[in-house]
């Protein structure tokens, strides 16, 4: 039997959809990623990026406040359980996650913790195939698989990776390696700022390593790291490379001017984290939706979910490489499970 919905992604485009899907008795499945090594190290576990952020503080209905006994409440306790303890600061990235999981499946959704390693959207009803080996059959799709971290694409960067090389400060800024030495962010968007922030934190000092002489941040962002004592700047520098050795990892990096070329400088640093951007997560689809040039699912029609596939809808980060937002994923993942039902609706499949 096909499924009506399958929605392909666990951020909060994916999660919203499922509640309105649920809520909607089209029983969704959400087949919100596999926990594995790979995905650990690209940033797409289970729960998208958001799981791999602090404090959330612009997810509306979210003030300060401490949320223990809500979340004690809220969550399953085997959940619960493993979760990190409540910061008593509003919501972070993880529990807010946690809470549109739980919301979905108090509606009824149901959870695979796969991957979509192959999808055949030529021929109706859709088909597509999980790393764990499943065949499932879906009438629509949601495809809401978010976007992941970015690196340089150095050799050296790829041989230091679990040693010293990240590109999330907050899944790893906490490791003993990191304490008390100096560290290296790269990048000048609100994610350097917060990342380098948040490695205040562990890091004898954190050099921000920026392309140009003005930083891309928003301005309370960039504020916030420019005030802290902890931050330096290194303006028009590019890092040439990652250094270390097989001992020790990571023990510093060799930045480049971008206004004298020939000019060079070794940092000593432990860490090594990559805050350039993201790309989205589009691989398993092999080119059978239309995307942009950065390789963004495009939505075909203004103020609609819908791709280039009639019946396969798109929601969250996947598709939006501008806004970028939870509450933006959120939105149009509302948009996408309206979009699907009606579109079942329209053509007799309900
Ligand atoms: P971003 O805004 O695209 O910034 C990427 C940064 O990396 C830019 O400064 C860019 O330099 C630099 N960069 C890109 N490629 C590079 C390369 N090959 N070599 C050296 N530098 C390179 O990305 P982001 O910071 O990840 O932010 C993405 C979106 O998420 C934004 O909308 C942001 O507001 C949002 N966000 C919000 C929060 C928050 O509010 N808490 C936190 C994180 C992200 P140039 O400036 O020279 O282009």
């Amino acid at each position: 039997m096909a499924e009506r919905v399958v929605i392909i992604g666990s951020g909060p485009a994916g999660w919203t959809a499922a509640i309105y899907a649920a809520r909607a008795s089209l029983e969704p499945l959400v087949i919100e990623g596999a926990i594995t090594e790979e995905n650990r190290q690209q940033g797409t576990l289970p729960l998208g990026q958001l799981a791999l952020t602090t404090e959330v503080e612009n997810f509306p209905g979210f003030p300060v406040a401490d949320l223990a006994a809500y979340l004690d409440n809220a969550i399953d306790p085997k959940k619960r359980r493993y979760m990190a303890p409540h910061a008593g600061q509003g919501v972070s990235g993880p529990e807010l996650m946690e809470l549109m999981r739980q919301q979905a499946v108090n509606f009824g959704a149901r959870i695979l913790t796969d991957d979509v390693v192959e999808i055949d959207l030529s021929s109706h009803p859709f088909s597509m195939k999980t790393l764990g080996g499943e065949q499932i059959e879906a009438l629509s799709v949601i495809v809401a698989t978010g976007a992941r971290a970015n690196y340089l694409g150095l050799k050296s960067e790829e041989r230091f990776k679990n040693a010293g090389v990240s590109a999330c400060a907050v899944c790893d800024g906490a490791l003993p390696r990191f304490r008390d030495k100096p560290l290296v962010v790269v990048g000048g968007g609100d994610s350097a700022m917060e990342e380098a922030t948040f490695l205040t934190k562990f890091g004898s000092v954190v050099y921000v390593v920026h392309r140009r002489d003005k930083l891309r941040a928003s301005k309370i962002m960039a504020e916030r790291a420019l005030a802290n004592e902890k931050i330096r700047v290194k303006w028009n520098s590019v890092v040439d490379e990652v250094l270390g050795n097989e001992t020790d990892g990571v023990n510093g990096v060799r930045i480049r001017s971008t206004v004298d070329t020939d000019e060079t400088e070794e940092l000593e640093a432990a860490g090594y984290f990559a805050a350039i951007g993201h790309t989205p997560n589009t691989s398993f689809l092999s080119g059978q939706l239309e995307t942009n040039k950065k390789g963004y699912v495009v939505w075909t029609t203004p103020a609609r979910t819908y791709t280039s596939v009639e019946g396969v809808f798109a929601a969250g980060d996947v598709a939006d490489d501008y806004y970028r937002q939870a509450v933006t994923a959120a939105g149009t993942g509302c948009m996408a499970a309206l979009d699907a039902e009606r579109w079942l609706a329209a053509k007799g499949l309900e």
